[in-house]
């Protein structure tokens, strides 16, 4: 299911292939994040056309709205949301821990009230299974505990041990219900369903020892891919590559990494150079209702006054439907007045940067020049930042 294509020769970073049952995902990838069942602003057909290759689908927000009987009477998220490429979903585990009202959590699984209407649910890891089977995603995640960041040696290896179990269990879940049909007697995603992977998810906070136990662990279970969970959390820049790179010599080399829920272009460029292969993040489209434009420089805020002249694009060169057809001078205009076009334009100029960043990474590496790529692009984007913000 997943193809080692080339190694870069100066670093650890890889060109590789994912198959699944919708599709195929050319790595280094960016998944852009479909929170609610839609990645913000952004409809099936513009994700197409931006070339996303796979989104990310938010377990918790969908079981607690629209729930799930809603998603299994369409058959899964796919058809509900009209997006026939590859899913990946989360196990929602990271939602109950931050956004919901966690109630108790013990090793059977954690008991929660949700954040829209407060009614009590219990989520294990074999329902974080069981819910991501109807949903019909292509890559499912196991149900982890990701603790927060400061974090204490002794908790931090104690939530890392039931987290282990708990990946166990939800290896134990899909092995048993590999082809199991739904209780009703329907197989609206019997396919879908065989094909699901699995992905484990790396956790030990800031600890190398931990890391490298979980990586192990979590390997010998031999899972689909592997998750490097418990970054972004928080933590400085240098704790996040150190999660990483105690993390990657420890993971099977023919399966892929995801880092979950980061990060800024330079810190993505700097994580496939420490091998890792996925990534989701929704600063893209939570930056464009900030008024940010990422470009090659930095972030650009388009409110600022210096743009109001400005007949140029949000950034030269870029293919990008909102480039090739308006101005900086009329997105400006758009964002001030509130009009949601600014805002769906941003989000697409924003979308494209990432998705381009990302084939252009696999370009580099396929050519051997990810090296001078990384180097290019890493001080190009800082340099550029920091002279705005000194400005
Ligand atoms: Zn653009």
């Amino acid at each position: 299911m997943f193809e080692l294509l080339s190694k870069d020769p100066s670093s650890k970073a890889r060109r590789g292939r994912l198959t699944t049952g919708h599709g195929v995902v050319e790595t280094p990838a960016y998944m852009p994040v479909g929170t609610q069942g839609s990645v913000k602003a952004i409809s099936s057909r513009e994700l197409i056309e931006l070339e996303a290759q796979i989104v990310l689908g938010n377990t918790y927000h969908l079981f607690v709205r629209p729930g799930l009987e809603v998603i299994r009477k369409f058959g899964g998220l796919h058809r509900f949301m009209n997006w026939d490429g590859p899913i990946l979903t989360d196990s929602g585990g990271y939602q109950i821990f931050s956004l919901a009202k966690l109630r108790k959590i013990t090793e059977e699984g954690a008991h929660f009230q949700n954040h829209i209407d407060g009614s009590a649910a219990f989520i294990s890891p074999e329902i974080a299974m069981e819910i991501q089977a109807t949903l019909g995603s292509d890559i499912a995640m196991v149900l982890d505990e990701c603790p927060p960041w400061p974090c204490e040696y002794d908790y931090a290896a104690r939530s890392l041990e039931m987290t282990l179990r708990w990946a166990k269990r939800c290896r134990d879940w899909k092995e048993e219900n590999a082809e199991r049909s739904e209780p009703d007697g329907q197989t609206p995603n019997a396919e879908s369903r065989m094909k699901q992977m699995v992905f484990g998810i790396v956790q030990g906070a800031t600890f190398e020892e931990l890391r490298r136990t979980s990586a192990q662990t979590l390997a010998a279970m031999d899972f689909d891919g592997y998750a490097i969970g418990g970054v972004s959390v928080g933590e400085p820049e240098p704790e996040m590559m150190l999660a990483a790179e105690w993390s990657e010599p420890h993971l099977p080399e023919n399966k892929p990494r995801y880092a979950m829920g980061l990060g800024t272009p330079p810190q993505m460029i700097e994580l496939i150079a420490r091998g890792v292969d996925m990534f989701d993040c929704v600063l893209p489209t939570r930056l464009a209702r900030t008024a940010a434009a990422f470009t090659a420089g930095g972030t650009l805020n388009l409110k600022n006054a210096e743009f109001t002249f400005q007949t140029g694009p949000v950034e030269e060169g870029c293919a990008c439907e909102a480039c090739r057809g308006y101005s900086r001078a009329y997105i400006r205009h758009l964002l001030k007045s509130e009009e949601i076009l600014g805002l769906r334009l941003l989000s697409i100029h924003n979308l494209h940067f990432y998705l381009d960043l990302m084939k252009r990474a696999r370009r580099a590496i396929e050519d051997g020049t990810f090296s001078d790529f990384r180097a290019r692009f890493v001080s190009g984007y800082r340099r550029r930042a920091d002279v705005a913000a000194n400005a």
